[in-house]
C-alpha cells in the first residue's frame, strides 16, 4: 500500500484514526498502509499540541471523553490549566491558574462570571496540520472523486515539513454557507458518537475547503495551498482576527481586489 502522505510504499501495523480517537472518535478509520507508520508517529505530535494546548481542549472536556489511554482529559492554553472530571461527567470543567483579568462578573444577584479563554496557546501550527490531515484522509475514505481530482502536493510537502512553518486557517467568527458532509449516507454513521461533522465546498478551482466542526469550535482551511483570496472575498468585517496564525492579517488587505475593510 502507498501512503498518502510520503507515498512511500509500506507495510503499516497501526490503523490510522481520521478524527482522533481523543476526539471521541473510534470507527471512522483507514484501512492499514493508507497512511504509513512512520506518518503515523510524528503526526501524534502535532495531534497532541493540538489537542491539549486550544480551544479545542475544552470542548474534550464539556463533552466527557476520555483520553486514548482512557483518562479524563487536562490541558493548558496559556497559563490556564483545563481539567475534565475525573469521573467523566459532562459539562464539568475545573480552571487553575485564572488570571483574574480574564473573569466578569456577569450577574451580581448569583455571583456568575465568564471566563474568557485564548484559542490558542502558539498551537496555531499544530491545528493546522491537524486539519490537513483530517481533510486529506476523510477525502480518501468517504470522497474518492475529490480526492482525484486536486492536487494536494503542497498539503503534503508542509505535513512532510518540506515547505514552511504554518498554513493559514480561520476559526468560527468566519461563517459562510454552502458546505456539504465529507463522509456519505454509507460512512456517516461511523462517526455517530463524535461530536464533529467533516464538511467541504469547492469554492474554486484554487480553493477545496475544508470544515471541522467539534461542539461549538468551527475551524476551516483551503486543502490545495496558501491562498488568502476567498477569505478576502469574503469581506468579513469585524476584524480579520478568525484568521490563524496572526502574521497571515497583514496579508489578508492587498490580496484580491482587496474586499477587506476596517470597521
Ligand atoms: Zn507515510
Amino acid at each position: 500500500m502507498k501512503c498518502i502522505f510520503c507515498e512511500n510504499i509500506n507495510r503499516a501495523k497501526s490503523i490510522e484514526h481520521i478524527v482522533p480517537e481523543s476526539f471521541g472518535n473510534k470507527n471512522y478509520t483507514l484501512e492499514k498502509g493508507v497512511v504509513c507508520d512512520k506518518c503515523n508517529n510524528s503526526f501524534s505530535n502535532f495531534e497532541g499540541k493540538a489537542l491539549t494546548n486550544s480551544v479545542f481542549v475544552m470542548e474534550r472536556c464539556r463533552f466527557g471523553i476520555a483520553t486514548k489511554k482512557g483518562k479524563p482529559v487536562k490541558g493548558k492554553v496559556n497559563d490556564l490549566v483545563v481539567q475534565a472530571d475525573s469521573d467523566f461527567k459532562k459539562n464539568l470543567i475545573t480552571f487553575k491558574s485564572v488570571d483574574p483579568k480574564n473573569l466578569k462578573l456577569i450577574d451580581p444577584k448569583t455571583g456568575a462570571m465568564a471566563l474568557t479563554v485564548e484559542t490558542f496557546d502558539k498551537s496555531e501550527s499544530a491545528v493546522s496540520k491537524l486539519l490537513l490531515t483530517m481533510g486529506l484522509e476523510s477525502l480518501y475514505k468517504s470522497q474518492k472523486g475529490l480526492y482525484n481530482k486536486y492536487d494536494f502536493s503542497e498539503l503534503r510537502d508542509y505535513i512532510m515539513n518540506r515547505n514552511g512553518i504554518d498554513w493559514p486557517f480561520v476559526d468560527s467568527q468566519f461563517t459562510m454557507p454552502s458546505f456539504k458532509s465529507i463522509p456519505t449516507f454509507y460512512d456517516k454513521h461511523l462517526l455517530n458518537k463524535a461530536h464533529c461533522k467533516l464538511q467541504f465546498r469547492e469554492y474554486n478551482t484554487n480553493t477545496l475547503l475544508f470544515k471541522f466542526v467539534y461542539g461549538g469550535v468551527e475551524m476551516m482551511t483551503n486543502l490545495l495551498n496558501r491562498d488568502l483570496e476567498w477569505i478576502a472575498e469574503q469581506n468579513f468585517t469585524k476584524s480579520n482576527s478568525a484568521l490563524h496564525p496572526e502574521h497571515y492579517r497583514k496579508k489578508i488587505k492587498t490580496v484580491g481586489n482587496a474586499s477587506y475593510e476596517n470597521p
